[in-house]
């Protein structure tokens, strides 16, 4: 098998979070363009893994967060923009239940197959799933780039989308040692 220079790991990137329920994110929008543009610089050796939140209909997340991506539902369906590229690069969709992809998923088996000189981390959202994916990409030793021009949060209450994004992407790079970058040239 020839070596795997980088998987792409996107993180939610489904509609349920983008246009869709209770956790649809308008701000998912903003970096859309930009992931879609990441899979036109991709190379043969690269691999695209995407991890997906699927729900049981009473998981016990829905006593914290509101309901949302319960398995079958279209909120759990790769957004639109993303599907053809998707498939193009020939990607594997993990359905997953909490905040790192690495619980109760096969992604560790996966990267340790690959073995990936870089993993590159995109989707929703930076101070939740994303940040607890990088934690534990980063535990296993694993580099890590971010382009913030790829990663989103929410805006709600008490929750200020542009603090949030900075606060996680400045943990991530300066606790976690994850490369964070403007943008992938
Ligand atoms: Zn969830």
């Amino acid at each position: 098998m020839a070596k795997v220079e980088r998987v792409k790991l996107l993180i939610d990137t489904i509609k349920g979070f983008h246009n869709i329920g209770n956790l649809a994110n308008p701000r998912m929008a903003n970096i859309i363009p930009n992931i879609v543009k990441l899979f036109e610089k991709d190379e043969p050796s690269d691999r695209t893994v995407l991890l997906g939140d699927c729900h049981d209909p009473d998981d016990e997340e829905f006593k914290m967060f509101p309901r949302h991506c319960v398995g079958g539902t279209e909120e759990t369906k790769i957004i639109d923009e993303l599907l053809i590229p998707f498939v193009k690069a020939r990607g594997t969709y993990i359905p997953k239940t909490r905040y790192s992809g690495f619980f109760n998923t096969e992604l560790g088996l996966i990267l340790e197959v690959l073995n990936p000189e870089q993993v590159v981390v995109v989707g929703v959202c930076t101070d939740i799933c994303i940040l607890h994916t990088v934690a534990d990409l980063r535990n296993r030793d694993y580099k890590v780039i971010i382009p913030r021009d790829c990663v989103e949060t929410f805006d709600a209450p008490n929750h200020p989308a542009n603090q949030h994004n900075q606060w996680a992407l400045n943990h991530m790079h300066y606790i976690l040692g994850a490369i964070v970058v403007d943008h992938i040239k």
